[in-house]
């Protein structure tokens, strides 16, 4: 039963308080309230990031860090992020986003992952912080695999994409609060009509958030016209895992990511 909440002032003393046993980070508590609310035995203590220092988008030199306790609502307002916009714009509702954190939404089960792909794109790199250091991470492997007891994700760092060279497309089944059953994000040159260089991030088709690395790989160096892109797009079911749920079954999921990557890229 939870017995208590710890409000540390830096990172140094919130990695300290969570070596107590039963503790838990807290951030935005979307995901994590819910749990302590309906008793989780394992929590006793909570400790905050609220006073952390950890809030902020820092753009400099096209580049970018993210303090992970930033809400996304918070992000949203970043006008040198404003391509993000249309993907926050389709997490849960303005609600939660008022609460929701950049970190959180990392570490929050799927079907969540709308941001994961986003940051798979964006080839972002996670600052983790424990007791034993810091170290950096790709996303695509932070969501992979859970943090080591008592670490915590500290800031995400990125390079701004080239102008018009973020994708995204999701589709849920309703306006709030949906869910993804694809989301497709991605980042896309094409000097002289050619791929130049693409990375590709899917929520929604996969115990987490997956880099699509063979529809990139079907993509690199080939003409961005239709047909290249339906073909490359088939390639993304050896990339992904998809699992029934609620809002649709893995094969539903199978046969429409394809189609989505393809409207990401193209629009259509
Ligand atoms: C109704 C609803 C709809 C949603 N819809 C979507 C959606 O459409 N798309 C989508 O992508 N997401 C969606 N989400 C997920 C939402 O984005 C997450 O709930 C939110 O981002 C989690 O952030 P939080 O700050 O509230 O995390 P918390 O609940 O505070 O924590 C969640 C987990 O992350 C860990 N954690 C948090 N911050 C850190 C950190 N800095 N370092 C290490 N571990 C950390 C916590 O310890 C905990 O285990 C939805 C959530 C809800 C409740």
């Amino acid at each position: 039963m939870l017995q208590s909440v710890v409000l540390p002032n830096s990172v140094p003393e919130a990695i300290a308080a969570l070596s107590a046993p039963g503790s838990a980070l807290l951030a935005g508590g979307t995901v994590l309230m819910p749990r302590v609310n309906a008793g989780d035995d394992a929590i006793t203590t909570l400790v905050s990031l609220k006073r952390a220092g950890l809030t902020g988008v820092r753009v400099s030199a096209g580049s970018v860090e993210i303090g992970t306790a930033t809400t996304l609502a918070e992000l949203a307002e970043a006008d040198a992020l404003a391509f993000l916009r249309p993907a926050l714009d389709a997490i849960a509702s303005p609600t939660i986003r008022n609460m929701a954190t950049v970190g959180g939404n990392l570490f929050a089960k799927q079907p969540y992952g709308d941001l994961g792909a986003c940051l798979i794109a964006l080839d972002a790199q996670v600052t983790i912080k424990g007791a034993g250091g810091t170290r950096t991470q790709p996303v695509a492997q932070v969501v992979a695999a859970p943090l080591a007891a008592g670490e915590i994700a500290t800031a995400i760092t990125f390079s701004l994409p080239a102008t018009d060279g973020f994708r995204f497309a999701k589709a849920g089944r309703k306006a709030l609060n949906a869910a993804a059953i694809v989301t497709v994000a991605a980042i896309v040159e094409v000097p002289g009509g050619t791929v130049g260089k693409i990375r590709i991030g899917l929520g929604g088709v996969a115990p987490h958030a997956v880099r699509a690395v063979s529809v990139e790989r079907a993509l690199i160096g080939r003409p961005f016209d239709a047909e290249h892109v339906r073909n490359a797009a088939a390639e993304a079911l050896k990339d992904i895992d998809p699992f029934d749920d609620a809002y649709a079954s893995a094969w539903y999921r199978a046969r429409v990511t394809p189609v989505h990557i393809r409207r990401a890229l193209l629009g259509a």
